[in-house]
């Protein structure tokens, strides 16, 4: 996918004309703490909303309300010549929308898909509104703490993958020299986020996507750390104690596959990932 760099100073035409465009046909990936907070801005229960308003369990927000003139189906949080019914508690993407903003390998940067202003797609009276500086943009979405929770969640997504590597590299797994494991991740860099889903059980998709924190459901970066410690503490209950190669193994894939799902959610890119994480094995010592 072609992506265009922005800048933070760069002059976009970033007046939104209001038409809902961006609404419908699209994807909007989500992090566990924006999945409380939108259930809670719906005024329901966690697994209620994953339920009625997402795809893969909570990862992405469901699109499939009423068509546009084009075609394209609503978001159905979307609702006709209203608008979002969520704007005060909309996710990051929605938020940043028309710039995306992508991390790879650590680094952050704001980025428009293509190599056209998308709003000009469909939304080209953008060319005769005010244009306004990204950082403008950006300060007028009040997107800072849905940021922080993005990184935050990047976090949480390393330790997980290094409980994988932990789990390939610090036990006798290293020693057996074994080509499995880093097999079983190389698949994962092909298939699909659906498969991917299908390799995790249902209790750490449980853990992941509504993990039982009530008391910071305001303060997202405070909610990532309390999730990362109920995932670390799971980990170590049910793989502390593994001995035997094959379970190892397998627990090694397990998180990585629960890792990989994490990131689709939090905008990195999952096959970018594995591939340099499998690289990363290879140079200390895990064998393909
Ligand atoms: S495509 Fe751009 S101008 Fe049109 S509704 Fe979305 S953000 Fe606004
Ligand atoms: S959450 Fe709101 S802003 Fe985002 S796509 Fe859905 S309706 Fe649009």
């Amino acid at each position: 996918m072609i992506t265009t760099k922005v800048h933070l100073g760069d002059y976009l035409p970033l007046t939104c004309s209001r038409k809902g465009t961006c609404c419908h046909g699209n994807q909007v990936f989500l992090n566990p703490w924006e999945i409380v907070s939108l259930a809670n801005e719906k005024k329901c229960s966690v697994t209620e909303f994953i339920e009625n308003y997402t795809d893969l369990k909570g990862l992405k927000l469901r699109f499939d309300g009423v068509k546009n003139q084009i075609g394209k189906a609503a978001c159905n949080l979307y609702i006709d010549d209203f608008g979002c019914s969520v704007h005060k508690s909309r996710p990051l993407a929605c938020r940043l929308f028309p710039i995306g903003r992508q991390i790879q390998e650590n680094e952050i940067q704001y980025i428009y898909q293509g190599t056209e202003f998308p709003c000009l797609n469909c939304c080209s009276e953008v060319l005769e509104l005010p244009k306004l500086t990204v950082n403008d943009y950006l300060s007028g979405q009040e997107t800072d703490l849905y940021e922080q929770a993005q990184d935050e969640y990047l976090e949480v997504m390393q330790n997980l993958a290094d409980i994988a590597f932990s789990l390939l590299l610090d036990t006798k797994l290293a020693e057996s020299n074994e080509p499995e494991t880093l097999i079983e991740w190389r698949k994962m860099s092909n298939e699909s986020i659906e498969q991917i889903l299908n390799r995790i059980d249902s209790e750490w998709i449980k853990l992941l996507m509504t993990p039982s924190i009530n008391e910071c459901v305001n303060k997202p970066i405070e909610f990532a750390r309390k999730h990362n410690e109920l995932l670390q503490s799971k980990a170590q209950e049910q793989f502390g104690q593994l001995e035997s190669l094959s379970e190892l193994s397998k627990a090694s894939v397990q998180i990585m596959a629960i890792t990989l799902f994490l990131a689709k959610g939090i905008g990195a890119d999952p096959t970018a990932l594995i591939e340099f994480w499998i690289e990363t094995a290879k140079s200390h010592g895990a064998r393909e």
